[in-house]
């Protein structure tokens, strides 16, 4: 297993101003560290209350030219260049604050939001993040002949070809993404815009910020462009930077390959769409609980060697952790086949409370004979208080029996306080006393 990789947020609060695409006012961004699983939020610091609004494929409103999310009637612009630097720098956890409806546009290229990231340092934190690992390939088309294929990968790698009307300026690129190639190849590659497509918007003054130092505008074979292009395949590079971008409206990081060809805002944004139906199915078939394996556990072998209890009273399949001397969990897998479920109840199969109680006790009784280090006595219990039952236990859980020896008397009394646990919610409690005598 790899080491875990850990959340990010930004290590401060860094801001940047510039002019808004659409409006052409005036913007100041600031970037906000957050907690863990916070992921990123805009914040409208312009508007009454400052609503946030979630940066999720299911606040995506339109993939006109730009991505624009929103909640009620709030909505932001154009986030898909500061969503690309961000999930490409490895921040997980932001707020976005901004006093317009968009970003500032700066030149039309990731580069100032990598620079604001940077001077807002990135910062580990202590949850391990969240990945959608592709399982099997998935793919979305559109009428327009764009296509995106998501295979599997054990890294985020996008190879994109690009191509305008007439497959004019067709450029191919394939690269893995990580923060230090998004900063070199991906980052300084600016917004491109047919003149035809732009023309009428001009005209209507919709784009009052749109100028050539924004955007790189081709018209017929021209280039049009304040500054020369950066990149012979400039265009593709900022594909693969609106690509990142739209993917962030996941919300998880994405271990896979994307091959993409002639990629637009609506395919990416159906691709993410995609993508978070999968995940949310997925989490729904996940077990409850995976069972870590640790190393001080103890197998069912091993277990019966410690206790004399057999079929069909053995209550634990086997211990997965002992914390410390005192502590443990033992778990029990309970299944239609336990003989209790004849009777409690035909037709209606509930695991008696009881037997709860004695797979509690079973569990703790293994501290005790660890602890005492012998198997010639037996455990016999002799109270057991604050007895809770919160839930019924039905076949098909699986029961996490938490022990922990709180109180021993000399070598022949003891007192545990336990609990098992269901889908991570406590299903009975109790706190147990056991006296020990020679067999
Ligand atoms: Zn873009």
């Amino acid at each position: 297993m790899p080491a875990p990789e850990f959340q990010h947020t930004v290590a401060k609060t860094a801001s940047l101003s510039g002019t808004a695409l659409h409006t052409g006012d005036k913007v100041t961004l600031k970037l906000h560290p957050a907690p863990v699983d916070h992921g990123i939020k805009f914040k409208r610091k312009d508007l009454q209350d400052e609503p946030t609004i979630d940066a999720k494929i299911e606040n995506l409103k339109t993939v006109e030219r730009a991505t624009t999310i929103g909640e009620g009637s709030v909505r932001v612009h154009t986030v898909e260049h500061i969503l690309s630097a961000l999930s490409a720098m490895g921040v997980d956890n932001a707020i976005v604050e901004i006093d317009a409806n968009e970003p500032p546009i700066g030149d039309g290229s990731a580069q100032g939001y990598v620079d604001l990231i940077k001077r807002a340092g990135v910062t580990a934190q202590d949850e391990p993040r969240r990945f959608f690992d592709v399982r099997e390939p998935i793919h979305v088309e559109s009428k327009t002949g764009a296509l995106l294929v998501l295979l599997p990968a054990d890294k985020f790698r996008i190879s994109c070809t690009q191509a305008g009307p007439n497959n004019q300026f067709t450029q191919f690129l394939s690269m893995e993404v990580s923060p230090a190639v998004f900063e070199r190849e991906i980052a300084p590659a600016r917004t491109f815009v047919y003149y035809e497509d732009v023309k009428p918007l001009m005209d209507k003054n919709l784009i009052k910020g749109g100028s050539l130092e924004n955007a790189i505008v081709v018209r017929g074979d021209a280039v049009l462009s304040k500054e020369p292009l950066r990149f012979g395949d400039e265009f593709v590079r900022h594909k693969i930077l609106d690509i990142i971008g739209d993917l962030a409206l996941v919300g998880r990081r994405i271990r896979g390959h994307i091959v993409a060809v002639k990629p637009g805002h609506a395919t990416n944004a159906d691709l993410a769409r995609l993508i978070t139906r999968e995940q949310t199915r997925r989490s729904a078939l996940a077990a409850p609980r995976t069972l870590p394996s640790g190393d001080g556990g103890l197998d069912a072998d091993q277990v019966m060697q410690i206790l004399p209890h057999r079929f069909p009273f053995l209550m634990v399949d086997r211990i997965i952790s002992f914390e410390t001397e005192t502590k443990c969990i033992g778990v029990k897998t309970v299944t239609i086949n336990e003989p209790f479920f004849q009777g409690h109840f035909p037709g209606h199969p509930v695991m008696p409370g009881v037997m709860q109680v004695e797979a509690m006790a079973q569990v703790a009784s293994i501290l005790l004979f660890k602890l005492a280090k012998t198997t010639s006595r037996i455990g016999y219990f002799m109270s057991a208080d604050g007895v809770k039952f919160r839930k019924p236990v039905l076949p098909g859980d699986t029961i996490f029996i938490h022990a922990e020896l709180t109180k021993s008397r000399g070598e022949r009394l003891a007192k545990a306080k336990c609990y098992c646990v269901v889908n991570d919610s406590v299903v009975s409690e109790a706190e147990l006393m056991f006296t020990f005598l020679d067999k």
